[in-house]
């Protein structure tokens, strides 16, 4: 599926990134750096790193991106949320950023910190702060100096009460200044088509990176799409189940759905794939390791329209937006 009036463009190489999150142990540090290293070789758009919930540990988000940089040429997006922060500590966070280097950040709301049973409606927002992602993006721009990515949800937001009103929430985002977005991750790729096709018809034409998570580790990614609404197909689940004894069996099948997956987003026009890692990057390796192999395979045939984002994104996004002394 390609939208009909979309550029033609030669998709060479594929264009990936990852995401990390902190690690909290000093092995997980030399993990991670291992990690990136090895990453290197597909010369990522970026390399992300998760901002804990409600502002927990995000000293390590500045510090992973620092360990990331140390080891990798690479653009590093910091993840920034807002869920329970102060403005004073937001705009802390986004000065330490800026005086990193920066100049790309990825706005959230955040998850519900894990305190007792609450839900996000409970978490107390201290005054001047924010509820909602839109209004930290407003803030964020109306600041300057960063080129701004959010989230969306091509199967909606859990939290949401209709996939127009998410749809209607990332709109916003867009108008308050969103300059590119990444989605949660799924594994039914016709629910990113029409959620981009819907979009477009909105005027949305930012691009929209696909998050992409391996089904693998199978039992904690099944764990975690129950909890964050990603629909796991009958039919994975069912083979995955039948290797249920055999890991490397489940491990090889979800590099198989990860390139199928992928492969039909780019020859659909998706700008990027965005790898969740899990910071255990086995299976992210293996299934760039395939994406790259083909795409030399097949140098020279146009892969399809890009109807669905910008291909210009790693340069596009390079360029910082206009420093701005307004504050609000
Ligand atoms: P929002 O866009 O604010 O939306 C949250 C909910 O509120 C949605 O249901 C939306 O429809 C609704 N909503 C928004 N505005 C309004 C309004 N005006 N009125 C009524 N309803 C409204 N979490 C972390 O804690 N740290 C991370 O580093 C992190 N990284 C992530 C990276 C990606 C790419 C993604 C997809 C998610 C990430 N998350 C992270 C998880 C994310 O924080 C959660 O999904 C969170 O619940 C929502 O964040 P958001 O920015 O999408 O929120």
């Amino acid at each position: 599926m390609g939208l009909p009036s979309a550029k033609r463009l030669t998709r060479h190489p594929p264009h990936v990134s990852f995401e990390f999150f902190p690690p909290k142990t000093p092995p997980g540090w030399e993990k991670l750096k291992e990690t990136a290293a090895h990453l290197t070789e597909f010369n990522p758009d970026f390399i992300s790193v998760t901002f804990g919930a409600g502002g927990s540990g995000n000293v390590r988000t500045l510090e992973t991106c620092l360990a990331v940089k140390e080891v990798m040429e690479v653009d590093v997006v910091p993840h920034l949320t807002c869920l329970g922060l102060t403005r004073e500590e937001l705009e802390r966070h986004l000065e330490s950023y800026r005086e990193a280097g920066f100049t790309r950040v990825l706005a959230l709301r955040g998850d519900v910190p894990l305190l007792g049973q609450q839900t996000a409606a409970d978490v107390p927002i201290p005054e001047g702060g924010f509820r909602f992602a839109a209004e930290l993006v407003s803030f964020v721009k109306k600041r300057g100096g960063f080129h701004v990515l959010v989230s969306c949800y091509p199967e909606g937001h859990p939290e949401a009460t209709s996939l127009q009103g998410d749809v209607d929430n990332f709109v916003r985002k867009v108008e308050a200044g969103a300059d590119a977005a990444v989605t949660q991750y799924f594994f039914n790729n016709a629910g990113y088509f029409h959620f981009v096709e819907e979009v477009r018809r909105r005027g949305v034409d930012i691009p929209i990176v696909v998050g992409l998570m391996p089904v693998w580790p199978y039992e904690q990614v099944a764990r975690f799409s129950e909890k964050c609404g990603a629909d796991l197909p009958a039919w994975i689940r069912k083979r995955m189940d039948g290797y249920r004894d055999d890991p490397d069996s489940q491990f090889e099948l979800a590099v198989e759905i990860a390139v199928q997956q992928a492969e039909e987003l780019f020859r659909n026009g998706a700008p990027g794939i965005h790898f969740y890692t899990l910071n255990h990057p086995s299976a992210t390796v293996r299934i760039c390791e395939h994406l790259f192999a083909r795409q030399q395979v097949s140098h020279g045939i146009a892969w399809e329209d890009a109807a669905y984002g910008d291909v210009e994104l790693s340069t596009a996004t390079r360029k910082p937006s206009t420093p701005s002394t307004t504050t609000r």
